[in-house]
C-alpha cells in the first residue's frame, strides 16, 4: 500500500512509519512539525519507500500519485501543549481531519482516524467500553482537545455514511515510550525526567487519579490491525493495566533505580488539572474480538526501554 500519515514525525506517527516500512508498505509522512521532530524520522530518511512533506493539514492537502490509505494522526495530545494553543488544537482536529478525509475521498482511500480516550472525559462509566457515549466538558479547558476528537469522529463517521468513504477511528488510551518529548508536559516524560535528574517526581493533587498506559510498540500493531479491519465503529486501544498516578510514579523510580523523593504538588496553573480524569481505563473487549489484539509488553519492560531512550536524551 501507498500509506499517507499526518503528523508522521511525531511520537506515536514515527513508529507507525517504521512498522509500516517493515511491513513492505510505502510511507508518506506529513507533518508541520509543531511538536513533531525530524529526528524522529532521521534513521528512515533515506530509505526509498520513504518520503517526508513538511506541511500544515489545515491548509488543503495535495499529495501527487495514488494513496491506498490516509491515516490522521495530526493533532496537539499534550495536555500542555493543547492548553498553550487552544486553537491550533480545535483547527487541526477540525479542518486538519476535513482536509485528511477530503483527501482519502479523492484518492479513493481508506482513513483511519487516531482519536483518543478523551473522547470519554471524566468517564461515569469505568472501564470505558466504546459505547459510553462520555462526560466532556465542552467550554473547560480540556474541552478544545476532547471536542476537537469528538468533531473528527463525527466527522469521519459523517465521510463513511454519506460518500461511502471506507473510515476507521482508533481510541488511542495513554500511550508511552521513546521518541516522546522529553518536554512535553505528559506524566511520562515529567516523571523519567526527573527520576534520571534526581529530581523529586511531581505528582499533581494527591495521586489518586488513575491511568492505563500502553507501550507504543503494542498499540502501533493496533492501529495496523485496524487499517486491515472491517470495523468501521470506533474501537479502543490500549492497556487495561490501571494504577494511581501516585503508584505510577514508584514504578518509575523503582525502574530507573532513581534516588528521587515523591512529592504532591497542587500546579500553580490552575487550568492543568481542572476537569483531569479521575479515572481511566479501557475496556478492550472489542478490540480482542474484531482485531485479535492485546497489548503484550508489560508496564516494568516498557518503563525500562522508554527510560533507557530518556537516559540519552537527559
Ligand atoms: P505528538 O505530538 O508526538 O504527534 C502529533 C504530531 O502531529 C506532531 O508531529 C505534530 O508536529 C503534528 N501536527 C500537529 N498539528 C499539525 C498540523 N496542523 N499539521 C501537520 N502536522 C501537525 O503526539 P502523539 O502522542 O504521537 O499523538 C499522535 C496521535 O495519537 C494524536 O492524534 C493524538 O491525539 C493521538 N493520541 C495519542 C495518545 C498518547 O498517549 N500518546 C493518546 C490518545 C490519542
Ligand atoms: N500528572 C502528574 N504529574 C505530572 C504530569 C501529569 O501528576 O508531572 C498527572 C495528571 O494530572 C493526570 C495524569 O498524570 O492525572 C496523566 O496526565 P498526562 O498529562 O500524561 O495526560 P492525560 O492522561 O491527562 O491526558
Amino acid at each position: 500500500m501507498r500509506i499517507l500519515i499526518t503528523g508522521g514525525a511525531g511520537f506515536i506517527g514515527s513508529h507507525l512509519c517504521d512498522l509500516l516500512l517493515a511491513q513492505g508498505h510505502e510511507v508518506i509522512a506529513m507533518d508541520n512539525l509543531i511538536t513533531g521532530s525530524e529526528r524522529n524520522i532521521a534513521h528512515v530518511r533515506d530509505r526509498a519507500a520513504f518520503r517526508f512533506v513538511l506541511h500544515d493539514v489545515v491548509e488543503p492537502i495535495e499529495v501527487p500519485g495514488p494513496l491506498d490509505a490516509v491515516i490522521h494522526l495530526a493533532s496537539l495530545p499534550s495536555p500542555v501543549d493543547y492548553l498553550e494553543m487552544p486553537i491550533k488544537t480545535l483547527k487541526v482536529g477540525a479542518l486538519g481531519t476535513h482536509n485528511a478525509l477530503g483527501l482519502a475521498k479523492a484518492k479513493g482511500a481508506r482513513f483511519v482516524l487516531a482519536s483518543t480516550s478523551e473522547v470519554y472525559g471524566d468517564p461515569l462509566v469505568h472501564p470505558q467500553p466504546e459505547t459510553y457515549w462520555g462526560n466532556v466538558n465542552p467550554v473547560g479547558p480540556r474541552g478544545v482537545y476532547d471536542e476537537s476528537k469528538r468533531f473528527a469522529e463525527a466527522m469521519t463517521m459523517a465521510y463513511h455514511r454519506a460518500h461511502g468513504l471506507e473510515t476507521r477511528i482508533a481510541r488511542i488510551f495513554n500511550t508511552y515510550g521513546p521518541r516522546m518529548r522529553l518536554n512535553d508536559g505528559r506524566v511520562v516524560p515529567n516523571f523519567v525526567r526527573q527520576a534520571l535528574r534526581g529530581e523529586p517526581l511531581t505528582v499533581y493533587d494527591d495521586g489518586s487519579r488513575t491511568r492505563s498506559f500502553c507501550y507504543v510498540s503494542d498499540l502501533v500493531d493496533g492501529l495496523h490491525r485496524l487499517l486491515l479491519s472491517d470495523e468501521v465503529l470506533p474501537v479502543n486501544l490500549g492497556n487495561p493495566h490501571e494504577l494511581t498516578v501516585l503508584e505510577f510514579a514508584r514504578r518509575v523510580v523503582a525502574v530507573a533505580g532513581s534516588p528521587s523523593p515523591i512529592t504532591c504538588i497542587t500546579p500553580s496553573d490552575g487550568l492543568r488539572t481542572r476537569d483531569d480524569p479521575q479515572t481511566r481505563q479501557p475496556d478492550i473487549t472489542k478490540a480482542r474480538q474484531v482485531l485479535g489484539w492485546e497489548p503484550r509488553v508489560p508496564l516494568d519492560e516498557g518503563l525500562a526501554k522508554t527510560i533507557a531512550w530518556f537516559r540519552d536524551q537527559v
